[in-house]
């Protein structure tokens, strides 16, 4: 299907679900919530002078503004209504700035709700160092990895009773008289489901990602040792889908050791696993070693912020949550109230969630010119004020004017 409006061309999926792309992409976007509209003007400024500047006339991205948050909240009294959730699925792909979450009753998180509602079940996190930032960590630049984190099994899948609760209260009952199993009668109840096919989509995905862009390796984050039929589970058919639907283009640590003398075969990429309490330690102690890590929720969500500190912060630590239909890119931080319309943070995340972006819609000549020129003006010691004052000799510019230094920098 293709759907001329005269104003761009909607990206289409084909048989497979890879992404048509044609040279004037629709694209959505929501500018978010508090220091969203600040740090999505630079955003926009960056991604398209590099698209002008990669392409010159022959590729332009046509933007669609989507409802959400606040000015959503304003203007039809929903923070999220249903054309959105319909509208991303027609765009495909889509860019969003940070959501305040609305206090009060009734409201869940908008990001998990977009998450679980479009079923975005990959959260995928590339963390690398770009020299000059400041970092807690003697070798930052040794870290280049990106995290799939699954987004919609695990403990985060929102089951669970309160403490005292009829249906805590009722289960306790039903462990006790089923299954032997007693619970202290004050216990808060939270269920862990992970299954098989919500494991192999996101193992799937992270394996496909290794071998298209040639990286070495794929390890698998789980605490399998003590979870063994969730976490312990999630190794294992990670390992089964491997070896069913790659088997001429991965090998396992295992069998690399044994059958191949610990010499990687031409074009084949490794897959190992990792317990999450050593991966802390490795990531640390020896970090080029890990290329593309799966994970299950929960695992996932610590080790990447961790990763990202370790690499100088969630200020420059782009992400995108990614599913069969469409993918949502987006800043990692949230709308930061106290500093909306300053013109003052660090646009760097959602900057690089664009890169992400446009490498998704394989315009990575783009995304290119983006990271190198962000390289080049962090470099030059030209920071927002978040970096400023923890590096020494910093210029500290705006938002606005950061963005603007990364362009001349192209
Ligand atoms: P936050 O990330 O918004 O801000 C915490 C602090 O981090 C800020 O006060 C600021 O000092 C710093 N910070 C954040 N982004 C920065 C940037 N780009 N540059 C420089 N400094 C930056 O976290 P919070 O205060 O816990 O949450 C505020 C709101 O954001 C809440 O409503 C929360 O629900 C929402 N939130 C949204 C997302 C999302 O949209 N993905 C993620 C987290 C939180």
């Amino acid at each position: 299907m293709t759907d001329h409006r005269g104003n761009g061309t909607w990206i289409d999926l084909d048989r497979d679900r890879n992404l048509v792309v044609p040279p004037d992409p629709i694209i959505g976007f929501i500018e978010g919530d508090g220091i969203g509209p600040d740090i999505w003007a630079a955003t926009r400024l960056v991604l398209e002078s590099a698209v002008r500047r990669a392409y010159g006339g022959s590729k332009r991205i046509r933007w669609h503004e989507l409802a959400a948050g606040e000015k959503a909240l304003a203007a039809v009294g929903e923070p999220l209504p249903q054309i959105t959730f319909d509208e991303i699925r027609k765009c495909v792909v889509a860019i969003k700035g940070p959501l305040t979450t609305p206090v009060g009753k009734g409201f869940r998180s908008l990001n998990v709700t977009l998450r679980q509602v479009l079923n975005l079940y990959a959260c995928v996190r590339p963390v690398r160092y770009f020299p000059g930032l400041p970092s807690p960590v003697k070798h930052p630049e040794k870290v280049n990895m990106i995290v799939f984190r699954e987004n919609t099994e695990d403990v985060y899948a929102g089951i669970e009773w309160a403490s005292g609760s009829k249906e805590a209260r009722r289960l306790e009952a039903i462990l006790k008289e089923e299954f032997k199993v007693s619970l202290p009668p004050d216990s808060g109840i939270g269920i862990k489901p992970i299954s098989r096919a919500g494991t192999q989509r996101l193992v799937r995905r992270a394996i496909r990602y290794a071998i298209e862009n040639g990286l070495p390796s794929v390890t698998l984050v789980h605490k399998g040792n003590i979870m063994k039929y969730t976490e312990g589970a999630f190794r294992n058919w990670g390992y089964e889908l491997a070896a069913t639907e790659f088997a001429d283009l991965a090998v396992t640590e295992t069998d690399l050791e044994q059958k191949h003398g610990g010499h990687v075969p031409e074009g084949k990429v490794v897959i190992k696993d990792r317990m999450a309490d050593s991966m802390f330690q490795q990531v640390l102690l020896r970090p080029e070693e890990y290329s593309v890590i799966a994970t299950p929720n929960l695992d996932g969500d610590y080790l990447s912020d961790a990763l990202a500190a370790q690499v100088g912060g969630l200020g420059m630590a782009p992400g995108a949550n990614i599913g069969d239909e469409c993918a949502v890119f987006e800043a990692t931080h949230g709308s930061a109230p106290k500093y909306a319309g300053l013109d003052k943070v660090n646009p760097g995340s959602l900057i690089l969630s664009g890169v992400m972006m446009l490498e998704h819609i394989g315009w990575r000549e783009a995304g290119k010119l983006i990271e190198d020129a962000l390289t080049r003006t962090i470099q030059a010691g030209v920071v927002t004020y978040d970096l400023a004052r923890q590096m020494d000799g910093a210029r500290e510019v705006r938002c606005s004017e950061f963005a603007r230094a990364v362009v001349e920098r192209m």
